[in-house]
């Protein structure tokens, strides 16, 4: 098996919903994302995935979806406010509360995927782990444990 690793920063706010300490108040991160793609072969090139299509392909959407955005659960009372009164795509619903973990599992097991197999046409490639740094010294980490993973 062959992994490749790229790491990508995003800025974001977020605050935790039905949390009691300071992150319960809406603050901001920069956080690193880092994308684990394996494969159990090269291409004819000798690349498992050319780092800059994780950029265009991964990242990119990855930017789109949250960078610059403000993370909020779809069932915090402030996610539903702060839509109507900024009336912009600036405040993202998501379904879960926005821990690191929450997001790592989130993009793991969903978004990259999606955005991978678009642009995989031979289907060889597969994400093996996401870690989201909420900062350089906090982390959180999905692990892909499909058993019929295409690189396990
Ligand atoms: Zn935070």
């Amino acid at each position: 098996m062959l992994t490749v690793t790229s790491r990508h920063k995003i800025s974001a706010a977020h605050r935790l919903y039905d949390y009691d300490g300071k992150c319960e108040h809406l603050h901001g991160h920069n956080y690193q994302i880092e994308v684990e793609i394996c494969s159990d072969k090269t291409d004819a090139l000798g690349m498992v995935i050319d780092f800059s299509k994780i950029k265009s392909y991964l990242f990119a959407e990855l930017d789109k979806l949250w960078d610059h955005r403000t993370l909020l659960y779809e069932q915090d009372p402030l996610c539903k406010s702060l839509q109507e009164l900024l009336q912009d795509d600036s405040v993202r619903a998501v379904p879960f509360n926005p821990t690191a973990e929450n997001m790592a599992i989130y993009l793991g097991s969903s978004f990259f995927p999606t955005k991978l197999k678009a642009m995989d046409n031979q289907n060889k490639l597969s994400i093996n782990r996401i870690t989201v740094f909420e900062t350089e010294n906090n982390s959180a980490t999905w692990h892909n444990s499909h058993e019929l993973s295409s690189c396990q």
